[in-house]
């Protein structure tokens, strides 16, 4: 029987993992996903959906499943997850692995204001007098923006917001990315944009608002990362993370290892 590992997925590397380990086997591999997404993409292996009900929930759900490792792919914002699985991880005794995507890094001609909440970010939309602002966030952030009222908007997402939050002045745009270079540009020129505001979620589906900006000289608002337990083993790419569950599988004694308290039910 192979041992069950945990995906903790909702985004595009948890499903390229999931997808190259279910052409490897020696793993049951289960996907969860937060259920924010309504009929999402379902990934290789089993999917169960929704949250675990906190901590304890989370510890509970690993022994009753009998996972032997977890893998936190989570997207870098969803820190409330990260912070969940390390100590979920230590209660139920099972190794865990946190894969993130690098983060952006500003070059030399980038024109950066980092900030480290959605609070800032306004209020250095306010100090540094932006006038027309490209608003590249989620939904639910949008309300830390309502009521900076100097600016013009052009807020772009993937689906309408409900209920759409009031801007004085504002346009909508709906689209999902990757996002190409060339229509990033245009984006930028078209609509006369001097401020980005973004959070720095690393990958390239993203990524080239941030090249047509540099090559404009327009300023990127950008949000950094929040913090996660210092103490979890991390990877970068797929391929390491792989690389770290070949080194479980090959530990017998692990697999075999004596059950935690909770998997004795305590
Ligand atoms: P979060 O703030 O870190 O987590 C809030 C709660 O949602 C967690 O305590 C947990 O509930 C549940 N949850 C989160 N991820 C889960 C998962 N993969 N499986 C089961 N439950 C999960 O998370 P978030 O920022 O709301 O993001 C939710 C999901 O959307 C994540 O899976 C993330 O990868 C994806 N996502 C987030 C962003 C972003 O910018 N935040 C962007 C793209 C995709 P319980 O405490 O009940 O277990």
């Amino acid at each position: 029987m192979p041992a069950n590992l945990l995906i903790l997925g909702g985004t595009t590397e948890a499903y390229d993992l999931a997808d190259r380990l279910a052409g490897r086997g020696g793993w049951h591999v289960i996907n969860s996903l937060a259920g924010r997404t309504a009929n999402p993409r379902l990934p290789a292996g089993e999917t169960r959906i929704g949250g675990f009900g906190g901590v304890e929930g989370l510890a509970r759900y690993l022994a009753e499943r009998s996972i032997r490792a977890v893998i936190d792919v989570t997207h870098p914002f969803a820190a409330r997850m990260g912070w969940n699985a390390a100590e979920g991880c230590r209660l139920a005794g099972v190794p865990l692995l946190r894969l993130e995507r690098p983060a952006w890094r500003p070059g030399p001609d980038d024109v950066w204001e980092p900030v480290e909440t959605w609070t800032g970010a306004a209020e250095a939309l306010r100090r540094l007098a932006a006038r027309r602002v490209l608003l590249a966030v989620g939904r639910q952030e949008l309300t830390h923006f309502t009521d900076v009222d100097d600016n013009w908007f052009l807020i772009r997402l993937v689906t309408p917001p409900d209920p759409q939050p009031a801007f004085q002045a504002a346009e909508w745009l709906y689209s999902r990315g990757p996002f190409a270079l060339d229509d990033e540009r245009a984006l930028l020129d078209t609509w006369a944009i001097d401020t980005i505001v973004c959070k720095n979620s690393g990958g390239e589906a993203t990524s080239a608002k941030l090249i047509a900006a540099r090559e404009r000289g327009i300023r990127v608002v950008m949000l950094q990362r929040p913090a996660r337990p210092a103490e979890v083993a991390r990877a970068a790419t797929v391929d390491e993370a792989l690389n770290w569950i070949d080194g479980l599988s090959g530990t017998s004694a692990y697999l075999d290892a004596e059950a935690s308290p909770y998997q004795r039910g305590v």
